[in-house]
């Protein structure tokens, strides 16, 4: 299935790669964004997991609420530590279990971590789950490819920009997960066909 996709996108070499369906703040009722942040250009597309368990219970749009609202509080992460209040989601977009993909933080403002990477630049997106436990399913990975390849399209972003997290914070953090970063060699193969002109 995904090949397929990706075989018959990279046929279209002059047309861009087309915008995947994308669920909107106003969609999904977010709040506005809480602190005033400088803007930022992007030059990079990092790749996240959001390390919890999927949680197949909640509905996509109250999960984001919910989400939401711990991002713009002073809270604790999994691990205890604190973190401080955010501006909003610390993603640009995020992946849900099965597929749905929802605008978070917009993508004009620098997003957040809890790792020493510079954010600046980069856009996140960011897939429900933590994997390998969870299954990085055919549903997710149709999406996020669909997701970077509109993104590295619409900002001029190379293959070789296309990377995880943990290769801006080797030592600090295991996200994505190796089932996506194992993908993400195939993101970056759609990236460069579409750009070759031999095609
Ligand atoms: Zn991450």
């Amino acid at each position: 299935m995904i090949s397929v996709l990706v075989a018959s996108i990279a046929l279209a070499q002059d047309k861009p790669f087309p915008q995947p369906r994308i669920y909107s703040r106003e969609d999904w009722g977010a709040n506005k964004v809480v602190l005033e942040l400088e803007p930022h250009k992007i030059t990079t597309i990092t790749v996240h997991h959001t390390g919890v368990k999927q949680d197949k219970a909640r509905a996509f749009f109250s999960k984001l609420r919910g989400l939401q609202a711990w991002s713009q509080r002073e809270d604790e992460l999994a691990s205890g530590k604190k973190k401080p209040q955010w501006a909003d989601i610390p993603y640009h977009y995020y992946i849900d279990w099965q597929g749905g993909i929802a605008e978070c933080r917009p993508i004009n403002l620098p997003g957040d971590t809890n790792t020493s990477y510079d954010v600046r630049g980069h856009a996140l997106v960011v897939v429900e789950g933590t994997f390998p436990d969870d299954e990085f399913n055919a549903d997710q990975q149709k999406s996020l490819m669909a997701t970077v390849l509109w993104l590295s399209d619409k900002y001029h972003i190379s293959a070789e920009k296309v990377k995880g997290h943990m290769d801006y914070a080797p030592g600090e953090t295991d996200c994505p997960g190796t089932s996506i970063m194992e993908f993400l060699p195939k993101i970056r193969d759609a990236i460069k066909k579409h750009k070759s002109p031999m095609g």
